[in-house]
Parts: structure tokens; sequence; C-alpha cells
């Protein structure tokens, strides 16, 4: 018989009480999800957070949030790839996990706020 962490260390053998690595009381069964070393908060809903004007500046927006730990994602709102010009010249939408869209919205009130007090 064989008994399992239920943080995921692993399979032992029946004689063993306790994980090695994690200290607790080992289960006759596995855990729900035994490969995932990290969780994902993929469960969240996914909200809007803002629309940048361009795309350097969606990029400069997730890099400032990824800096105050907020995972955001951007896409092209334009008319998409092959259309006229660059797809860096299109409006990008930038979406955050639901959790964090306050905060997110919080940033970029500080930056747009930083952007237009700054006049050279
Ligand atoms: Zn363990």
């Amino acid at each position: 018989m064989t008994r399992y962490c239920p943080a995921g260390d692993g399979a032992f053998e029946d004689w063993a009480e306790r994980c090695p690595a994690c200290r607790q009381p080992l289960q006759a069964e596995p855990p729900p999800a035994p490969s995932r070393m990290v969780a994902q908060p993929a469960d969240e809903p996914v909200v809007f957070l803002a629309t940048a004007p361009n795309e350097p500046v969606a990029q400069l927006w997730l890099q400032v949030l990824e800096d105050e730990g907020i995972r955001a994602m951007a896409k092209p709102a334009g008319p998409g790839y092959g259309a006229w010009g660059s797809v860096a010249t299109f409006e990008h939408e930038l979406f955050v996990l639901r959790s964090t869209h306050d905060r997110a919205s919080a940033v970029i009130a500080d930056l747009q706020a930083d952007e237009e007090g700054t006049s050279g």
C-alpha cells in the first residue's frame, strides 16, 4: 500500500507516517493535482482594465503593473495585423485578474496623472 503527501511531494511506503519533505501526515489518496508545483489563478475571471494609446505605452503599463506584482495582459484593439500601419500604433486594451483590478486601476491612474503633469 502506498501513501501520499497532501502537499504533492510524492508517494511513500506505508511505514512512513509523515512526509519527509514537509512533515505533513501522509494520506491514502493522492492530492488532486500532484504535478502542479505552482498554483495558477486560472479560475479567476479576467476583466478589462484600461486602454493604452499605443503598444509602447501598453508595454510600459504592463511593466509597471508587473513591478507592483500584478499580472496583466494586453491585446491590440485596432483593426489587427495586416491592416494599415503597424500594430504598434494601435490602441491596446489591458486586462487583469478581477481581484487585482482595483489596485491595477489605481496604478494606471497614477501613471496617467504623471504623464499629464510632466511638461518638460
Ligand atoms: Zn510533503
